[in-house]
């Protein structure tokens, strides 16, 4: 298997959200699975749409995840500097070679002219594209860039067509005709994403470009630019766009969860590892749970669908059940922390076994522990005696618990049970509907935790405050 050598891009323009990562996903996988490298490279050029803060954010989503880098910022590497806006001498050298291969020129048309040019085009239902006014009047052009007329520089399409074997898409075609002559630098000096993502790809020895498949439209640009700088492309690989259940693409602004909120709101990584994984891919053998090494195992870009995949959060949450009860008691214990804070180390140890299948997010585990960990305020509705049972059986029941707890019955709770249950069973009621009694009693709610363990956790005293309190409750 040959190393791949491949990258995660972002724009320091917003946090991520489970789309943009999906495909840093995919990037990772495909480096990992071949014993290859993975890069992050910061896109910051657009000054204009720099989110401050964002940048840190990536970094952090990306550790949350495990998604570790070999090779950017804060880690270095033999390319460095990882972010773009420290690299602009290189873009501008490049740009001056592009010119000089006569695969670029300059253009002073006014930001109006384009407007009106745009305007044209639109009412004639043209697609936009620069009409090249500039080319054929370059002598003019320079003279009026010496006298401090603003200027971009213009990619020259080349005249023909542009094919590729993607990836994800296989074979592709541009005429190049419909191809645009895309900016390289704007008039501040600035390269635009176009010029920079080529000439970092290629310096920084991309085997593969592994992106969102938007970008396929502006993939010939950039194979103008590799053939006219003489380098070699990587392999495009065109991930397919994660939708929501609309199928409208994941987006902040239609209400996309940044991961970190999805972090922050009990999920664990390799939940949404697994679930984004599975947005455009699959192993093919109809597995669906993965733990992470698994998917490393099982990963490969030629298994990446074409097709828009759809989030279902559904599928996260279920997901989310199954690898918090794959966890580590050590792990999950850690992970419980920032739900359960104040909650010592030990606590949160015994809370585990108790918490385990009961949790769909780490989130949950706040709500489900509280009665254990205070006093347990009552569920709205949550009435002694519930439906079902009358009120001498509830009694009876309060005051059998309360003596078994007395005589030592938290130190075998199955046993207890066992007792309790027959109790319940000789007076014709079933035990599930009688036990709601006790869960009201202890956890103020006729369901939850499992009420024994409940109790053992609380400890005899609390136990028995709270069936006294219940007992006289029936009373009242
Ligand atoms: N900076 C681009 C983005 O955030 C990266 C696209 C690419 O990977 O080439 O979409």
């Amino acid at each position: 298997m040959t190393p791949i050598r491949t990258r995660f891009a972002p724009s320091p323009t917003g946090f991520l959200h489970l789309g943009n990562v999906r495909t840093a996903l995919f990037a990772w996988l495909a480096a990992r699975s071949t014993g290859g490298s993975f890069v992050l490279r910061v896109e910051d050029t657009d000054q204009g749409r720099y989110v401050a803060e964002s940048e840190a954010a990536i970094l952090e989503t990306l550790r949350w995840l495990g998604l570790e880098w070999d090779e950017g910022p804060e880690v270095g590497g033999p390319h460095a500097p990882y972010i773009q806006s420290l690299r602009v001498d290189l873009y501008r050298s490049h740009a001056e070679r592009l010119v000089e291969a006569g695969a670029a020129y300059w253009c002073t048309c006014t930001p109006e002219r384009l407007a009106a040019m745009r305007e044209e085009q639109q009412r004639n239902h043209r697609p936009p594209r620069y009409d090249r006014r500039c080319l054929g009047r370059q002598d003019e052009v320079a003279a009026e860039r010496a006298a401090g007329v603003p200027a971009v520089l213009r990619l020259r399409m080349p005249e023909g067509t542009t094919e590729w074997d993607d990836a994800v898409h296989g074979p592709l075609r541009y005429d190049n005709g419909e191809v645009d002559d895309q900016v390289l630098l704007k008039s501040d000096g600035f390269p635009t994403y176009h010029l920079a993502v080529v000439v970092d790809d290629h310096l920084m020895e991309m085997t593969h470009v592994i992106r969102s498949d938007e970008w396929i439209p502006s993939t010939p640009k950039h194979l103008a630019v590799y053939r006219a700088l003489g380098w070699e492309p990587p392999r495009f690989c065109h991930v397919p766009q994660v939708l929501d259940e609309q199928r409208q693409k994941l987006s902040k602004r239609r209400g996309a969860r940044t991961v970190l909120e999805y972090a922050e709101a009990g999920y664990v990584p390799d939940a949404v590892v697994n679930a984004m994984a599975l947005l455009g891919w699959s192993s093919g053998t109809g597995q669906e749970v993965f733990g992470r090494d698994e998917l490393v195992a099982a990963f490969t870009l030629e298994r990446v669908q074409p097709s828009p995949a759809v989030f279902d959060p559904q599928r996260l949450d279920s997901l989310n059940g199954l690898h918090i009860r794959r966890m580590s008691t050590e792990a999950l214990m850690e992970a419980l922390e920032f739900h359960l804070p104040g909650v010592s180390r030990e606590a949160r140890t015994r809370l585990v076994p108790l918490l385990r299948e009961r949790m769909v997010t780490l989130r949950d585990a706040t709500g489900l522990a509280a009665p254990l960990l205070g006093p347990a305020a009552r569920e709205e509705g949550a009435a002694l005696p519930p439906r079902r049972v009358s009120a001498a059986v509830a009694a009876r029941l309060l005051d059998d618990a309360a003596r078994e707890v007395e005589a030592g019955g938290l130190d075998d709770l199955e046993a207890m049970r066992h007792r309790l249950t027959e109790g319940l069973e000789a007076q014709g009621v079933r035990a599930r509907d009688g036990f709601r009694v006790l869960y009201i009693a202890i956890l103020g709610r006729p369901a939850g935790l499992p009420v024994f363990d409940a109790m053992a956790f609380i400890g005899a005293e609390e136990s028995l405050r709270r069936l006294r309190a219940a007992r006289a409750e029936l009373e009242s």
